[in-house]
């Protein structure tokens, strides 16, 4: 199936989703909570599943936020949440509301109330913020053993903090044929500390997490291209379960 997407459409905020356009009804939005300035943060298809998909924790990175609404159109069954920080989408910035980094606020040992860099604000307690509640309650509830976050950044890439030896041959072979369709590298570290974040809440409940960062700054045109390939490796995700070994 085909979605058709106008490239010359301005990028929307929220990642104004393209239509419906498979042949089975779409899965329902579950609300899991409200961010500080009130809109609704949902998960669409939640349910017990092995992966749970993840975009727009950052609020300016509208390309994850758009491809995960593509995802969607495309006929998605993996629980996915389109947009974890909307109120920063709208104010067009990194931080929710309260101007803290939600990538820094979950709930792990490594939580530290400093800020290791002004633009990473952890907030003021582990899980203070409305945002961090709503993806809690999503983990809660769909209990996966691997977690797909969506991001754009200025280089393109996919990163695991683990080493291909603590997954499986097939889930390391899925892994690498979505890289290769995407052109981009798997990465084991972004290269500085990240108290706070998905990955060291993933390592700390024995999580496999993903974050695939997109380019900055990509066409509609462009990541249509992603969809596809990135459905392929999420039912892949959702198909085998991820077991830390002990
Ligand atoms: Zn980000």
């Amino acid at each position: 199936m085909t979605v058709k997407v106008n490239p010359m459409a301005a990028m929307p905020l929220l990642g104004d989703p393209p239509p419906w356009n498979g042949s089975a009804p779409p899965p329902t939005p579950a609300a899991l909570g409200s961010s500080l300035l009130g809109n609704t943060i949902t998960c669409h298809g939640l349910r017990r599943a092995n992966v749970l998909v993840v975009a727009g924790v950052h609020g300016d990175e509208s390309e994850a936020v758009f491809l995960a609404h593509l995802l969607l159109a495309r006929g998605c069954s993996a629980p996915l949440i389109p947009c974890a920080n909307p109120d920063g989408a709208l104010l067009r910035q990194r931080w929710n509301r309260n101007n803290v980094d939600l990538n820094r606020n979950l709930p792990t040992p490594d939580w530290t109330p400093e800020a290791l860099n002004p633009r990473y604000p952890p907030g003021a307690a582990p899980a203070s913020e409305p945002e961090t509640l709503a993806f809690l309650t999503a983990l809660e509830q769909v209990q996966p053993s691997t977690v797909l976050s969506l991001h754009s950044y200025k280089e393109t890439f996919i990163e695991i903090e683990r080493p291909e030896s603590e997954l499986s041959g097939s889930l390391n072979a899925a892994i690498r044929t979505f890289a290769d369709a995407a052109a981009i590298e798997r990465r084991q570290s972004i290269g500085y500390p990240t108290p706070g974040a998905l990955g060291a809440y993933g390592r700390a409940n024995g999580l496999l997490v993903l974050t695939y960062e997109l380019e900055r700054g990509r066409s509609h045109g462009e990541l249509e291209t992603l969809a596809d390939p990135l459905l392929t490796l999420i039912d892949a995700l959702d198909t085998e379960r991820f077991v830390e070994e002990k």
